[in-house]
């Protein structure tokens, strides 16, 4: 590798976070971002930093990580999820269940603070740069190229007190949930949906019914926004010579989609393969492989709910008395999961199929070599 730079496609929070990785052990760095502006797909958008997968307080791994936590949060620790019915259910946990944070080009969101983190280390980020092939070392972080799932609502202003609400119905998010995000007088709800991709329309104004109804939902100038996710245990996830990371490599939270942490993570362990020459592969399966393969089981289980099963499930939690922790469990690899992988695997099928490209020469970002070779 030497002093050649090292060039990454894509500026979400998996490219950033392998730039600053990098950039912060003192090598060149160059981003190419195929759009103006970082976290553009997601424009100002609210989601959830997850704090269950670990013990570890998740603002507190990311600097253990090396990255920033200078992008405004709302740290969430009770809110309501709804039942088919409509009857309510507290959710409560001692520690943040998650932080709520914006996404998108504005100067408090999470991708603005990684983009300036990198800057700031020297890192040379490049947009409108849309990257066909790379020659050098190079890390691929271009984002989802399917759907497994759909994320569709609108963006608003309102007057609405900061909180999260959710409702679990398949009348308004079919296998998924619906859910609405406050913060600061902006807004987000959402049908997140995992089939029925073609009703979208017809699900998203049953949630917005549903939680104008439950929670007195009040949008100001409100915005159509939606987006895809991509969520599988890849066989490898090397394009070639190249480690993809996020979500381009399919690391993603299968049961409900939270894909930050999986993202930053998989950027920060595919630079440091890089910077040790160590062997990629191997770490994200360390790191991420026992937790994807435990987040698919949960999606099977959770697909065969339906509303009498969601309801239960709620009533459950209810009893317990932390959520955090009770997810946390959920979250924990065990015997019983591991044996219900291949359940899994016939019950939720990745849209991408794995047709990564193992020889060593491929220097395509997005690589249909695979396919090729097995068609
Ligand atoms: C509506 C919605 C809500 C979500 N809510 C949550 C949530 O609450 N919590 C959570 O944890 N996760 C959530 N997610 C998932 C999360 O946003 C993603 O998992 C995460 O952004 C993935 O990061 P990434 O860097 O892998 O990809 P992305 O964030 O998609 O970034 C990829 C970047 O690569 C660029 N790019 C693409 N092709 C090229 C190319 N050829 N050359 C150069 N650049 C290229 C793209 O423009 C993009 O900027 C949500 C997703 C959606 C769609």
């Amino acid at each position: 590798m030497g002093g050649t730079a090292i060039e990454i496609a894509g500026a979400g929070p998996a490219g950033l976070a392998a730039a600053i990785t990098l950039a912060g052990a003192g090598r060149q760095v160059i981003v190419h971002e195929a759009q103006g502006a970082v976290g553009y797909r997601f424009k100002r958008d609210l989601q959830g930093l997850e704090n269950w997968t670990t013990r570890q307080d998740a603002l507190v791994a990311l600097q253990k990580q090396g990255l920033t936590i200078g992008f405004k949060r709302l740290p969430c620790r009770a809110g309501t999820v709804f039942d088919a019915w409509g009857k309510g259910y507290c959710i409560r946990s001692h520690e943040p269940l998650f932080y709520m944070v914006e996404r998108g080009p504005g100067p408090d969101t999470l991708d603005t603070a990684l983009l300036h983190q990198a800057r700031e280390l020297g890192v040379e980020v490049r947009f409108n740069s849309r990257v066909q092939h790379v020659q050098g070392p190079a890390i691929f972080a271009t984002g989802p190229k399917a759907a497994d799932a759909i994320a569709v609502g609108y963006h608003f202003d309102t007057r609405m007190p900061d909180g999260f609400w959710a409702i679990c119905d398949d009348d308004l998010a079919p296998r998924g949930y619906a859910y609405l995000l406050v913060m600061g007088g902006k807004g987000t709800v959402k049908s997140c949906m995992f089939t029925g991709f073609k009703q979208e329309a017809r699900y998203v104004e049953r949630t917005v019914e549903a939680f104008q109804r439950l929670v007195g939902l009040e949008m100001i100038d409100p915005r159509p926004h939606g987006g895809v996710g991509n969520f599988r245990v890849p066989s490898t996830a090397r394009s070639g010579t190249h480690a993809v990371v996020g979500e381009q490599a399919g690391f993603q939270d299968t049961l409900w989609g939270f894909g930050m942490r999986a993202a930053m993570t998989s950027g920060v362990l595919a630079a440091y393969s890089l910077l040790e020459g160590s062997d990629y592969d191997r770490k994200w399966r360390q790191e991420l492989g026992e937790l994807m393969a435990t987040a698919a089981v949960n999606r099977a289980l959770y697909s065969l709910l339906g509303n009498r099963g969601y309801r239960w499930l709620l009533r459950h939690q209810e009893n317990r008395s932390d959520a955090r922790e009770l997810l946390h469990r959920y979250y924990r690899p065990s015997r019983v999961k591991r044996l219900l992988v291949p359940l899994a695997r016939r019950r939720f099928e990745s849209q991408r199929k794995d047709a990564s490209c193992n020889h060593v020469d491929c220097s395509c970002v997005w690589c249909r070599h695979g396919r090729e070779l097995h068609a």
